[in-house]
Order: structure tokens, then sequence, then C-alpha cells
């Protein structure tokens, strides 16, 4: 067996990396493709199809994996959805994880709803960088765009966050031409007095957007960043990790920061370290292309933790070397909602 690197019993496997030499050190699990919101750019307002409740991963399966890739160089889980929040006992799960020998780091991605009754649970579970989805600052628009009347319970999601002092705190915000771009300079500001990461995110074409439509929305994150630099010209660049996605910067003497995540106009490919599990069990290396790998069924036809690293490696053989978001549209579109994937 050529991935372990020795025939010693109990030797770790070699770590696990692409066709082009990237190691796969982070792993984003969706706990689920249901979502208790509708955003415009994520999910269709009605008819979703949800995964039967069997065919979704267990805990108990999602912590195998973990612990195996584990023990193959994965370092870092981020646990993301549809809403994870939804499903019950994702403090647990996350405890689980952080106290996996080998992963330093546990995150979550939330649109932060359920998150005043969960923030004190997922801090003791050891989750202490969150990422929270906010798309505007007015609660008329945010109906628009989550198609649900819940922009308070949202932004006090933001507060609890703010409380437990979970930090990072990154602040997503989706920009669409003609439906939040106008609130480029307030989200800005909001890191004045708050110490908040925004980060801008390009409007990906995934799901059931049509190409004029994604193009008429889409709005790079130059067009942002000058927006930004209009309402605070003193904008400072911050010095970024070298595998950081975002571009950061900081208005002088504010407490949080700025990014731009640039998935369409700037490829962050090369150090791309990442692969996607589904909720469903399928190993997506990419989020611009529809490959997806079947984990769900080696796992539940009883594999060796072995045969689990055998097929990552298989499936990150489909890992392609640059994303290609438009290539796909012109080929008619991603299968799958970002919901189902896990963003
Ligand atoms: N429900 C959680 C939330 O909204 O934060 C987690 C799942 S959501 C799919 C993860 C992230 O993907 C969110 O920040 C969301 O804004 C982003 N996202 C979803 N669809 C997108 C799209 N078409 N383009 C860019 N970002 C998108
Ligand atoms: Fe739900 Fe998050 Fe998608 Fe919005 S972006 S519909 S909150 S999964």
């Amino acid at each position: 067996m050529n991935f372990f690197s020795s025939s010693t019993p109990g030797a770790l496997p070699l770590p696990i990396a692409d066709n082009f030499g990237r190691r796969i050190e982070y792993l984003r699990i969706s706990l689920t493709d249901r979502c208790n919101l509708r955003c415009v750019y994520c999910m269709p307002e009605e008819g979703v199809p949800y995964e039967q409740l069997d065919n979704v991963l267990s805990f108990e399966e999602i912590a195998r994996v973990a612990r195996v890739l584990a023990g193959a160089g994965l370092k870092k889980i981020r646990l993301t959805g549809g809403e994870p929040l939804v499903r019950k006992g994702v403090a647990d799960l996350a405890a689980r994880l952080t106290a996996t020998t080998g992963i330093g780091e546990v995150t979550l991605t939330t649109n932060g709803i359920l998150l005043p009754r969960e923030a004190d649970a997922l801090w003791a579970a050891g989750i202490r960088r969150i990422n929270l989805s906010m798309d505007t600052l007015h609660a008329d628009r945010f109906t628009q765009i989550a198609r649900r009347p819940d922009f308070d319970r949202a932004w006090e999601g933001v507060e609890a966050a703010l409380r437990v002092g979970f930090s990072p705190i990154k602040l997503n915000c989706v920009l669409m031409r003609g439906i939040n771009d106008d609130e480029i300079a307030d989200f800005a500001r909001l890191t004045l007095d708050r110490p908040l990461s925004v980060r801008f995110l390009e409007y990906m074409p995934i799901g059931m957007v049509s190409p004029p439509e994604w193009r008429a929305r889409y709005l790079s994150n130059e067009e942002a960043l000058s927006r930004i630099r209009d309402a605070f010209p003193d904008l400072e660049a911050e010095e970024d990790d070298a595998a950081s996605t975002s571009r950061n910067f900081r208005i002088p003497g504010a407490q949080g920061t700025v990014g731009l995540i640039n998935p369409i106009s700037h490829r962050f490919c090369d150090g791309c370290n990442r692969l996607r599990l589904t909720a469903n069990g399928r190993l997506v290396p990419c989020l611009s292309d529809n490959y997806e790998y079947n984990l769900m069924t080696p796992l539940r036809a009883g594999c060796t933790d072995a045969e689990i690293i055998t097929h990552v490696r298989a499936a990150l053989t489909h890992k392609p070397l640059q994303s290609d978001f438009e290539g796909r549209l012109g080929r008619g579109g991603s299968l799958r909602i970002m919901a189902q994937i896990g963003g």
C-alpha cells in the first residue's frame, strides 16, 4: 500500500496532496443541506430538494473521517452547511473534533440566527474563530435577500459572537450590484468601533443563477476596493498571511479590518489547501467544478481507515489547478446549489 510511509504497523500515512503537490490541510464539512434562510444567491425560494436524513453523514462518520485525515496532515476544519446550527448537537461534534489529535483549529460558518442560543456551548467546545454572513444592514433589504424577515435575529447573532469573544469574527458580505453595493462604506464603517473583520465576497455563479443574471449582479472586488477608498482614502493594507484567501485593509485607528475575497477576479488556487465534504458524504475538490466523489458508499460498506485515505487521494486527482467558474457557467453551470456543497 503506497499511502503508508513504511510497512511498520501504525506508521502514519504520507500527507495527502493533489496532483500538483498542494497539500490538503483544510476540510470544510457541510453538516446539513438544510437552512432557515433562503438567500437569493444560494438557494431557490421553494422546492429545495432536501437530502433524506438517513443519507446524511452521522456525527460518528464525520468524526471518523476527520480523525483519519488528521493522521495524514489535516489541520483545520470548518463546519458549514446549509445552516450548520439547524442540526442538533453541533457543539458536541465540535468538541470531538477539537479534541482530535492533529486538528489545530475548528471553525464555523453560520448565518447567526441560532447563534445566541449556541454561542456559549460552541466556545466551550473549543471554537474560537467564527464566520457570520451578513449581506445588508437594513432590515427590509435583509428580508429581500434572505427571503425571511430575520434581520434582528441575525444581528443578535453578531452581538452574541462579540459578547462571547470569538476572534476573529469575520462578517461575510456577498456583494451584488444594484442590491447591496451601496452599503460598502457602511460595512467598512462597522469596523471602526467593533473588532469585526468585514469581508466582501465576490458573487459566484453557483446553483440556479442564469449567466446574464449573474453578470448583471457580479461586482469585482477591485471596484469594491475603490469605493472603500473613496469613503476612506487613508485605508491601509494589512500584512497578509501567505495562505490567506483575502486581502485585508484597515481604516487607521479602526478596531477591525476590511477584507476582499476574490474567487472570480483573482483566483487564489496556487495555495489552495482545501477539500469539501458534503452532508451526503461527497468529496468536492473544487467549488468551481462539478466533479464529486462518493465517499458515503465505501464508508457505509465498512471500508478501513487506510481505504478512506485511498478514496480521498482518488478524489483529489480531480482537483483542477485553477478554478473556472465562468467556463462552467458556459457549460451549463453548477449541478449543486451552494447550500448543498457547503460554502
Ligand atoms: N448558512 C451559513 C452562512 O450563510 O453563513 C453557512 C453556509 S453558506 C453556503 C457559506 C457562505 O457561502 C456564506 O458566507 C454565503 O454568503 C456564501 N455564499 C453562498 N452562495 C454564494 C455565492 N453564490 N457567491 C458567493 N458566496 C456565496
Ligand atoms: Fe442558508 Fe447560508 Fe445559503 Fe443563506 S448562504 S441560504 S444562510 S446556507
